[in-house]
């Protein structure tokens, strides 16, 4: 039996688990996972100490679980920032399937550009899964100080006060506005004014429909909340827990069933 667990601080609210769990036994895998309250950026002791096999961090740990592993693959060397762990040949080796995950649910969609509100680590993992693909993207932030990390690569950046809107088919909020409240990511103007030419909006925001996409709705865009790309980050993690082991339509199938329970 191998042990898996998600770090976060706070970590109750987290589905990884139940997706997780649910997929093991319904593959008749004898895992586990659990969920680690981390207080402290102790990523890497406390992976070996509970001897687990692989973790999932969340907030606000990626960054560090980043510069802990001792490997990094794929774009979490772009994105700076790491959400799975998988120890292999005494070593932990960090990824991001936030980004890849992030695309698949969007695979839908017939895009070549983008406009991105927010400058956080969401923002960053889509940023550069846009890059890698050839995608034609801005970025729009509420206020200039996160945004250095975007123009340092040259990406086109923005904040509400110097915003030069152009046509963006798809429009992408991974802001936390309209997660415990009901206000937009952007002023109302603004959205109003990219939905005109957009034909797309995605919220990273899963298991409520937000004003923003309540907005985007009303104006015809066809949506999607976060729920898929909840769900292929954690397909696509769980593909690493188990070595690529198992087909991953039926993963998919099996952590999609989990978020009916
Ligand atoms: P961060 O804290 O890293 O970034 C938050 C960003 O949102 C910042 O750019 C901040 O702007 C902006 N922001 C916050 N509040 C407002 C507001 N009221 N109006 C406008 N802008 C605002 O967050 P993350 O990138 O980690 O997460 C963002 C969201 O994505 C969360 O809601 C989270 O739940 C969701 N998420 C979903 C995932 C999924 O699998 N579906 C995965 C990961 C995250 P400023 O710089 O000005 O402060």
């Amino acid at each position: 039996m191998k042990l898996f667990a998600i770090f976060g601080n706070p970590v109750d609210h987290s589905r990884s688990p139940l997706m997780h769990n649910y997929t093991f036994e319904k593959l008749g895998i004898r895992h586990c996972y659990t969920r680690v309250l981390l207080e402290s950026a102790n990523v890497k002791e406390t992976f070996l100490n509970l001897r687990l096999s692989g973790a999932n961090i969340t907030v606000p740990h990626k960054e560090e679980a980043f510069l802990q592993a001792d490997e990094i693959r794929g774009i979490a060397k772009e994105i700076g920032a790491v959400n799975t762990l998988i120890y292999e040949d005494k070593k932990i080796i960090g990824y991001n399937t936030d980004a890849p995950g992030f695309m698949k649910a969007v695979e839908v969609f017939d895009f070549k550009s983008a406009l991105i509100l927010g400058a956080g680590g969401t923002a960053k993992a889509i940023s550069a899964a846009f890059a890698k693909e050839g995608i034609d993207f801005a970025v729009l932030n509420r206020s200039a100080g996160r945004l250095d990390y975007f123009e340092k690569r040259g990406w086109k950046v923005y904040t509400w006060e110097n915003f030069e809107p152009d046509s963006y088919k798809l429009i992408v909020n991974t802001t936390s506005a309209g997660l415990k409240d009901d206000s937009f990511p952007a002023p109302e103007n603004i959205l109003k004014k990219v939905f005109e030419n957009a034909k797309y909006a995605v919220d990273a925001i899963y298991g409520k429909k937000t004003p923003f996409l309540k907005l985007a709705e009303s104006l015809g865009l066809e949506t999607k909340d976060g729920k898929d790309m909840l769900l292929y980050q954690g397909v696509l993690a769980f593909d690493y827990f188990t070595n690529h082991r198992y087909d991953i339509k039926t993963i998919e199938k099996f952590m999609r069933e989990s978020f009916e329970l």
